[in-house]
């Protein structure tokens, strides 16, 4: 695995390659990540990674400090997913300092987490923009663990005309249903039981939703009581959406039927904060 941490070896090893799949990363990797990896090399011949904690999707409160960053153990997991290369750029490789553009996406990019989390789509869009310009991969791959994350870059795609494809990969999970994420290292013991509680929530959601629930109100109340019977009472939001366009259903409900509807969750437990999401399906 070639190991790059500026733009001319990049562009370089970009020269060598017939398609490319990319995967961009904060590091921390699991196996959620690892399965990016492994769809990237059914779909492409080389797959690249980044790993880079970008500073301006973090606010100023939150954990950019200490994101965790075990680079060697990163680069291993990386190595035995057969990804053909890293890029591990430092903050100066992706941010020139006298940097004025900033990519929106908007509103979508200030509903559900960026009501929270106000530069935060900011952030990634511009960090992922640079990342497509500088990678030019033929896919993009990305978790639909962060759902907003992938219908607002695919909108970002599809807006600017940058000629990627956007891939969604489904979600991996603990045994016990938890989303694997970079932050469940923030849990103590205590608090990692509750956090399936997320999970439980959107299972009880699903079960209500194929015996024919479709009051979004009861959907949303039905999350919130499991929620609470897991001890998460830091709740940003509970929200049932428009899986393709993340709008809020039609009211009333009658056309809810017809329409593929996702419920999203993001909750606080301990010092993490935690989000899930799952289709709601009749099966
Ligand atoms: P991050 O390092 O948290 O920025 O995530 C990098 C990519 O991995 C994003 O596209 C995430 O959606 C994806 N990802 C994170 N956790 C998971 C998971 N449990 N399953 C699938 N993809 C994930």
């Amino acid at each position: 695995m070639e190991h790059i941490t500026d733009r001319h070896g990049l562009r370089q090893w970009r020269q060598r390659c017939g398609t490319v799949g990319f995967v961009p990363t904060m590091g921390a990797l699991h196996a959620g990540h690892l399965a990016l990896v492994e769809a990237a090399r059914a779909h492409t011949d080389h797959v690249i990674a980044s790993i880079f904690v970008n500073p301006t999707q973090f606010g100023p409160q939150e954990d950019f400090g200490r994101y965790p960053r075990p680079l060697e153990r990163d680069q291993q997991l990386l190595i035995e997913a057969g990804c053909s290369a890293l890029f591990h750029p430092p903050v100066t490789a992706i941010y020139a300092g006298q940097d004025q553009t900033r990519v929106r996406v908007e509103p979508l990019g200030s509903d559900l987490c960026g009501r929270f989390r106000p530069t935060h789509f900011q952030g990634v869009a511009t960090v992922v923009a640079i990342l497509l310009n500088l990678v030019r991969p033929d896919q993009v791959f990305l978790g639909w663990k962060d759902y907003q994350q992938v219908i607002l870059l695919r909108k970002m795609v599809q807006d600017l005309a940058m000629p990627v494809a956007v891939v969604g990969v489904p979600t991996v999970r603990e045994a016990d249903g938890l989303a694997m994420s970079s932050r469940n290292r923030y849990l103590a013991p205590a608090e990692r039981q509750q956090a399936v509680g997320l999970h439980r929530a959107l299972e009880a959601a699903q079960t209500a939703w194929r015996d024919g629930e479709r009051r979004v109100e009861s959907l949303v109340s039905g999350a919130r009581q499991v929620l609470a019977s897991f001890g998460i009472g830091d709740i940003d939001y509970v929200e049932v959406r428009d899986a393709e366009t993340l709008d809020p259903l039609p009211v009333p409900d009658q056309r809810a039927a017809q329409t593929r509807p996702v419920m999203l969750i993001a909750a606080r437990v301990g010092a993490a904060r935690l989000i899930d999401n799952r289709i709601l399906t009749l099966e």
